[in-house]
Formats: structure tokens, C-alpha cells, sequence
């Protein structure tokens, strides 16, 4: 087919998600139809080679191109591409990735329930909260408290739970069950004189007078991700984990860790809850679990919740949530190819390792430059965040649409990296193998791309 035809029906046809629909039918948008990939970097039909510094969405973790995962994947579509998961049912790989899920996980965890991506892991988390305070008698312990900026999914549940108003607008979302509390952004912290401390006490002290508002007997869960993603790739201020769990202990919260994004070495760490000291009752996984070469998600459950459900089937029976593409074999497959290589390629290792020396790559080519407020991150998901004025650290003018505008001109130097969807804050998430050679070159045309801009 010739790009023409191609372009002509992907407008005709093809709904694409999160695109400015009305621009994109009109031809004002670009179509890059992406044809290869390898290590770092992809290809498009017109043989434009790009290095990828986001991994598609945070997620080709090993890289593109890993001939192991996708011999696994036509291994298992030849022997059985499909056989569900329910009443006891499995297949070797599905109970293998368990198992490895498991050995990988927290000590405290106990259980993982397959899924298929972030947002449908998030909603059997909910679902699994809601079964666990009926069981235990308590109906109306239920809302669900998020973080302004967190990014949950795009579900009903999921997209209310995500704190970002994109996701929210036309939608009659967030539904009445979620709440959300202050994102934990000391960068953008309101009063500039707070130490990192005062800044923790001023996100708890939020935190405590929502649930003293809502009353913690309605309130059964809290949600975060152990750094803050799609919201503008912000780390935790030091402290931040260890005094929100404490009140959520207090008041008998659940914690929900969403791992889509840190979970299988994004941070440095197996898990970022690992990174920060978590310990969640729940944790979310997708993205590096199989590295995207299929489509795999699990909710992982602890001890503690487990034996709540578990006991709760006897009382009440089966527990009434599936979906016929549970435990897929063949994601299940890449799961296990996928963790099998980032051990013997020690990418946990290597995310820490090169994050370290990309952030200060970065520190050291821009950190002077009179628009870089802030260079961040941890392991290998960083950020920098653009200002008019460093002092002040007053915003740009969001119609200027800046972070967007170097983003463009990234791309044109050959590389990927994203325009985070507020405020003008270019992310950085390349897959776990990038070379220090590699980051020297997505360095080098950050420095040309923030100069054409500013
Ligand atoms: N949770 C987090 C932290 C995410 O970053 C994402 C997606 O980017 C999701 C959940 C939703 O995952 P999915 O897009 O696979 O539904």
C-alpha cells in the first residue's frame, strides 16, 4: 500500500485515542506510520529513524526489536494461543509469570490477578477494595481518594481517579465516589519559602482534613503513583510516602500503588515501591511487564486483603470478576520472555545506573539556562520543566503551547521525547537499555531543540 491510500483511510477510518479529532480528519495533524524497531530506536515508512526516549508510553522496557519475546509469542500462538483463566483453569505461562511476578514483588504481597492493561488493573484494584469492605461488613467504607495530576487510566473509575482535567471534561467524570488530595509537586509548591518538609506536612495536613471532611469510615482506599507520570513526571518530596502512609494507617485506608509506569525497573528498583519505602495493600503493573509486547496488566494483592477475600468466598461464593482475556497465554508468554531478559540484561541496574547519568547530563547542559526551572527525576523517568522566569518560576503562557513547541523541535533533531499534557514539561522515559551513548545523543538534541525555542 502507498503511504497516500494508507493516510486517506486512517482519516476515514481509524479513531485514534487521546487526538484532537476534528484537526486530525482535517489532515492537520501527522500520521507516522511506524514500521520497525531496534534497542532504542524506531522506524516509519518513509525510513525515518528515531531514537525513542519515551518507549512508545513508558512501556518497551527491554527495548524494540528482542527476538526472545517474539520467538515466545509464536512459540505459545503455535502450541495454544488462547484458553481462559476461569475456575482454576491456566496455562504454563500464565502460572510461570506468576510465579516470577511473585518472587519479584514485595515480601508482604501475595496474589496476582492477570488483566490486559494499566486502566482494567485499576478497576478490578477498585472493585477488589469495594469486595474487601463488604466482606468485612463495612458498605459504606468506599470513596476513593487520588492526587490531583495522578494518572490512573480511562475508565469510568479510572479516569475519575486520574487527576487531570483532560480526562474529566465532557465526560461527567470524576464520579461521585472519588475524591482527590494535593499533588506532591515541591517545585510547584505555592509558598516558595516551605523546606521539603513543611512542603510533606502541608500535603498531609490536606490529605487529613479530606478525610476528616469526608469521615474515614466512608473512605477505603488511597491511590498514587510511587512518582507522579503523566501528571509531569515528578519524584516524591523525600519523607512523602512514609507520612501519608502513616495516615492512611490511622484511618484503616487502603493504599493502592500504581506501578504501570515503575513497576519492572523504571526507577532504578524492581518496584518504586521498593524506591520509596511502599508498602501498598494492592499494586498495579502493565506497561513493563511484558514490555509492552503484548498486552498484559495484573493487580497484585497482599497478604492482608487475600485473606479477606479468600475467606469471603466461602461465605458468599465465587467471586464474580473476570474477563475472557484474563491470564492471556500469549501475554502471559511475553511475560516471562520479557522478565527473563531484564535480568540476564540487568536493566534494573542499568535504569539506575544511566538515569544518574542523564539527569545529570541534563543538570549540566541546561541547568543554567534562564527557562529551565527544574531538571528531574529518578532512574529512568525524568523531566524538565520550562518557565518564563526562573526566579519566580512563573508559568509560560499556556497558548504559547511551549513544551509542546520543543517537543516538535526534538523530534526534528531525531528524537523522541513528550510533551507532558499540562503545563510545559518535557518527559523523558527510554527503554531500560539506552547506552550512555545514546543518552549523550538525546542530550546533545535537547540542547539544540531548547535553543531553537527559546
Ligand atoms: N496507571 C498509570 C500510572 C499509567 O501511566 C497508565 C497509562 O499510562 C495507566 C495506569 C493506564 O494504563 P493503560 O493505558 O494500559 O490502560
Amino acid at each position: 500500500l502507498k503511504n497516500d491510500q494508507l493516510d486517506a483511510w486512517d482519516r476515514e477510518n481509524f479513531f485514534h485515542p487521546s487526538t484532537h479529532l476534528a484537526q486530525h480528519a482535517r489532515g492537520e495533524s501527522p500520521n507516522r506510520i511506524v514500521t520497525g524497531g531496534s534497542g532504542v530506536y524506531i522506524e516509519d515508512r518513509d525510513g525515518t529513524k528515531l531514537l525513542d526516549a519515551f518507549a512508545g508510553l513508558y512501556c518497551v522496557n527491554v527495548g524494540y526489536g528482542r527476538s526472545e519475546i517474539a520467538d515466545a509469542i509464536a512459540e505459545q500462538a503455535r502450541e495454544l494461543a488462547y484458553y481462559h483463566a476461569y475456575v482454576g483453569h491456566g496455562t504454563e505461562a500464565s502460572i510461570t509469570l506468576a510465579q516470577m511476578v511473585m518472587e519479584r514483588a514485595p515480601d508482604h504481597m501475595s496474589k496476582v490477578y492477570f488483566g490486559l492493561g494499566g486502566s482494567d488493573a485499576n478497576e478490578t484494584n477498585i472493585k477488589l477494595v469495594w469486595y474487601y469492605n463488604n466482606i468485612l461488613g463495612r458498605p459504606e467504607k468506599k470513596k476513593i481518594i487520588s492526587r490531583w495530576r495522578g494518572y490512573h487510566g480511562s475508565g469510568l473509575m479510572t479516569g475519575s481517579l486520574t487527576g487531570l482535567e483532560l480526562f474529566h471534561k465532557k465526560f461527567d467524570l470524576p464520579l461521585s465516589q472519588v475524591l482527590h488530595t494535593v499533588a506532591p509537586d515541591y517545585f510547584r509548591r505555592e509558598d516558595l519559602s516551605q523546606s521539603e518538609a513543611e512542603f510533606v506536612a502541608y500535603c498531609v495536613a490536606d490529605l487529613e482534613a479530606l478525610i476528616e471532611r469526608e469521615g474515614a469510615d466512608t473512605i477505603a482506599a488511597f491511590i498514587g503513583e510511587p512518582a507522579l507520570g503523566t501528571g509531569g513526571i515528578v519524584p516524591p518530596p523525600s519523607g512523602y510516602w512514609e507520612a501519608i502512609q502513616a495516615v492512611l494507617k490511622k484511618h484503616d485506608i487502603l493504599l493502592i500503588a500504581d506501578e504501570v509506569v515503575s513497576g519492572f525497573g523504571r526507577l532504578g528498583t524492581m518496584f518504586g515501591s521498593d524506591h520509596y519505602g511502599i508498602q501498598p495493600d494492592f499494586i498495579t503493573i502493565a506497561k513493563g511487564l511484558t514490555s509492552a509486547y503484548a498486552p498484559l496488566s495484573g493487580s497484585i494483592v497482599s497478604d492482608k486483603v487475600w485473606k479477606v477475600l479468600e475467606d469471603g468466598t466461602d461465605e458468599f461464593g465465587p467471586i464474580g470478576h473476570g474477563w475472557t482475556y484474563s491470564a492471556h497465554p500469549i501475554g502471559a508468554a511475553a511475560g516471562v520472555a520479557n522478565l527473563k531478559l531484564i535480568d540476564s540484561l540487568g536493566l534494573v541496574a542499568n535504569a539506575g545506573s544511566a538515569g544518574a547519568y542523564f539527569k545529570n547530563a541534563l543538570t549540566n547542559a541546561l541547568g543554567d539556562h534562564a527557562n529551565v526551572g527544574d531538571i528531574r527525576g529518578d532512574g529512568l523517568l525524568c523531566a524538565i520543566e520550562f518557565v518564563s522566569d526562573k526566579a519566580s518560576r512563573t508559568y509560560l503562557d499556556p497558548a504559547s503551547k511551549t513544551g509542546p513547541q520543543v517537543a516538535a523541535a526534538l523530534l526534528k533533531e531525531g528524537v523522541i521525547g513528550r510533551a507532558m499534557p499540562q503545563g510545559d514539561i518535557l518527559g523523558f522515559a527510554p527503554p531500560l537499555c539506552i547506552s550512555e551513548a545514546e543518552i549523550d545523543k538525546v542530550v546533545d538534541a535537547t540542547v539544540k531543540a531548547v535553543k531553537s525555542v527559546f
